[in-house]
């Protein structure tokens, strides 16, 4: 389930600061003036900017391709195949964030994966979607949408107006990870691990 964007899109605020606080537990000492405390719904500084999360402890589904600046990962989302997200490596929250360069990287690879999707699946229409308001680690959807999934034309956070298609692994898929390293090596952006 595609639970964090789910919440993203009904703008919930949960009372947890653990992503903000780079895990530290309550009362831990951060320096002499300042420590953590059971504040949760307090909007911490920005000088406590956050050092790990979901995204930084964990590859957030299933690997297809990585390089040492990103990586893109399959999610399992019924009625979705070829779900995926690219997910920066580092805890940056914003693109602009990112140093130009850094940000070019990151769409070649977000539009590599659409290209792929799109030549392996030819969907009706591919959604690109960055949230990340409940997990503020830089990551971009890209969903193959189809006339016949859970919830089109609407976006996939919305009210569904059928059941998945019971047909979820599409055979093509399986070759998805040679066909974005050749469609990356085509825009000049190789893997290097
Ligand atoms: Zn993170």
């Amino acid at each position: 389930m595609c639970l964090n964007a789910a919440d993203d899109m009904n703008g919930t605020v949960r009372h947890d600061t653990s992503w903000r606080i780079g895990g530290l537990a309550k009362g831990s000492r951060i320096s002499d003036r300042h420590r953590i405390t059971d504040h949760g719904s307090r909007l911490l500084p920005d000088w406590l900017t956050p050092m790990t999360c979901d995204l930084c402890d964990n590859d957030g589904g299933v690997v297809l391709w990585r390089d040492e600046r990103c990586r893109v990962v399959r999610v399992d989302e019924p009625g979705y195949p070829g779900y995926c997200r690219v997910i920066w490596n580092a805890h940056v929250k914003e693109m602009s964030d990112l140093p130009a360069r850094e940000r070019a990287h990151c769409l070649e690879v977000v539009f590599a994966v659409e290209a792929t999707l799109r030549q392996l699946l030819s969907p009706d229409k591919i959604n690109l979607a960055s949230l990340g308001n409940m997990t503020p680690h830089l990551h971009w959807h890209v969903i193959p949408r189809l006339r016949e999934d859970p919830h089109f034309p609407n976006a996939i956070w919305s009210r569904p107006l059928r059941e998945p298609c019971s047909a979820d692994a599409h055979p093509a898929l399986a070759t998805f990870g040679a066909a974005l390293a050749a469609q990356l090596e085509n825009t000049g952006q190789p893997p290097t691990s």
